[in-house]
């Protein structure tokens, strides 16, 4: 039987007394698209940055493709196919757009060469609506651009399995729809998707299953229609006035 592509159990992150994390279990199949929704502080960035070696878990069990990574370093997680954005994103300042994702491509899963790596830097820059700002300083990004050269580079690395972190934050309506699309594109291709937003319209348009946090614990889990629809998870929303 091939094992789910992340299977995350009895996960726990404590910062002091805080159980930002508190016994998360998660299983998400090869190809499938997981939405994570929650209130602010509910524990979404704490269980990608756990998953991807960012952060050390306090206890549970990280299984990638059947392969233990619990507690794993950044660089592990990524040789074994995992790619992330993160929320506040981090370029490395002193290098141009193609550079950064060119970093990426060349020291990505698969080994590539300088040339190969230039060609997917090149595709990649396209794929995300970058091309035209391939040498500027990351610095010169606008708020959407600088997005999609967080989601570029996560995507040189052409991995199976990929974190995006809140990436329809601070993107004008027009420019949500070719996200989605983008999300959608890949989903088609067999990548794995855990998708984390607030914008709930979002999630429940490219998810197969939606599991909300609240205050670190799993609130509830399953089709997005029946989850959107659950008194307690409205409650959860409405309480932190992200209601849409
Ligand atoms: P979300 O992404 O859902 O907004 P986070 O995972 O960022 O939530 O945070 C969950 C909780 O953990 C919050 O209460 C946050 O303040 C706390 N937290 C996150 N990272 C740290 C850290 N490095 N040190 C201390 N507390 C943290
Ligand atoms: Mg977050």
């Amino acid at each position: 039987m091939t094992p789910p592509m992340l299977e995350v159990r009895g996960l726990t992150r404590r910062f002091g007394g805080l159980a930002a994390l508190s016994e998360v279990s998660v299983r998400v199949p090869a190809g499938r698209t997981l939405g994570v929704i929650g209130p602010n502080g509910s524990g979404k960035s704490t269980l990608i940055n756990v998953v991807t070696g960012h952060l050390k878990p306090t206890s549970g069990t990280v299984l990638i493709n059947g392969r233990d990574l619990t507690g794993a370093r950044p660089w592990t997680v990524a040789k074994a196919g995992v790619g992330r954005t993160f929320q506040v994103v981090k370029p490395f300042r002193g290098m141009s757009v193609r550079e950064n994702v060119m970093v990426a491509a060349t020291y990505g899963a698969h080994g590539r060469t300088a040339a190969d790596a230039a060609g997917l830097a090149t595709d990649v820059l396209a794929r995300v609506g970058l091309a035209g700002q391939a040498g500027r300083a990351p610095a010169e990004l606008s708020v959407a651009d600088a997005r999609r050269l967080e989601l570029a580079r996560a995507l040189a690395l052409e991995p199976r399995l990929l974190f995006l972190d809140e990436v329809l934050a601070g993107l004008r309506p027009a420019e949500i729809d070719p996200a989605l699309d983008l999300i959608r594109a890949l989903a088609a291709e067999g990548v794995t998707i855990v998708v984390v937003e607030h914008v709930v319209r979002a999630i429940v348009e490219v998810s197969d299953e939606v599991l909300v946090l609240h205050e670190g614990k799993v609130l509830t889990s399953g089709p997005p229609d029946r989850v959107m629809a659950d008194p307690r998870v409205i409650e959860a929303y409405l309480g932190h006035r992200y209601a849409r």
